[in-house]
């Protein structure tokens, strides 16, 4: 498996999009089975969501580094 730095480093690429295939299947992978990476979020729930939002997709890079922030911060907050 992945190491959790290599995850890390790996993030916001494979949020934005720019992970190979082969990448993105380790860090999917890692994720669901890692608690430390993210242990303060609900990290399936903030991925799924923003996964789903069509309008994400429209946007640039850093712009859905932003909402996916929200997006954690939000289910952190409501636990
Ligand atoms: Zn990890």
């Amino acid at each position: 498996m992945m190491p959790c730095d290599q995850v890390t480093d790996r993030l916001w690429a494979f949020i934005d999009g720019e992970l190979p295939d082969d990448e993105v299947q380790a860090v999917q992978e890692h994720l669901e089975v890692c608690g430390r990476c993210f242990p303060q979020y609900d990290w399936d729930r903030a991925y799924t969501r923003f996964m789903h939002s069509a309008s994400v997709r429209m946007t640039s890079p850093a712009l859905r580094r932003r909402v996916f922030e929200a997006l954690l911060r939000e289910s952190m907050q409501s636990g």
